[in-house]
C-alpha cells in the first residue's frame, strides 16, 4: 500500500528497530514505548485492521498472534505476564491504519484501560 508506514518497515524501506521476522510477519520496537517492552507484530500485506485481516486471512492471523507469543518468550515477560492489543478504528486509538498487534510487557498494567 503506498504511502503506509508499516508497509515501509515492512519492505525495509522504512527504518526500525526489528526484533524478529519471518516469511509472513515482522515484529519491530514501538518508537514511542509505552512499557519496557513495546512491540509491534505486523503482517506483511497490507490490511487496515484487526477486522479486515481476521475475515480475510485467518490463518495469518493465526501467525501473528504466535509470533507476539514468541516475542512475548524472547522478551522475558512469559512469566510475569504480558499483554497483547489489537487498537481498532478511532476510538480505541488506532493511528497507523495497517493492522498490528502491540505486545506490552514488563510493568504492572493496570484495568481496565483508559
Ligand atoms: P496505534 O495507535 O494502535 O495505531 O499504534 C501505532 C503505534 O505505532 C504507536 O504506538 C506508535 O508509537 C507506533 N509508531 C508510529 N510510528 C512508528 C515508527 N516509525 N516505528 C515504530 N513504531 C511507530
Ligand atoms: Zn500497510
Amino acid at each position: 500500500m503506498p504511502d503506509c508506514l508499516f508497509c515501509g518497515i515492512a519492505a525495509g524501506e522504512v527504518a526500525a528497530t526489528i526484533v524478529s521476522a519471518n516469511s509472513r510477519t515482522i515484529a519491530f520496537r514501538d518508537i514511542n514505548p509505552q512499557a519496557p517492552v513495546h512491540v509491534l507484530i505486523v503482517p506483511r500485506v497490507h490490511y487496515a485492521n484487526l477486522a479486515e485481516l481476521g475475515a480475510a486471512e485467518a490463518d495469518l492471523l493465526a501467525e501473528l498472534v504466535a509470533h507476539a507469543r514468541e516475542v512475548a518468550v524472547g522478551e522475558g515477560i512469559v512469566d510475569a505476564g504480558y499483554r497483547v492489543v489489537f487498537n481498532t478504528g478511532q476510538q480505541a486509538g488506532q493511528t497507523v491504519e495497517h493492522v498490528h498487534a502491540h505486545v506490552l510487557g514488563g510493568r504492572p498494567m493496570s484495568w481496565p484501560p483508559g
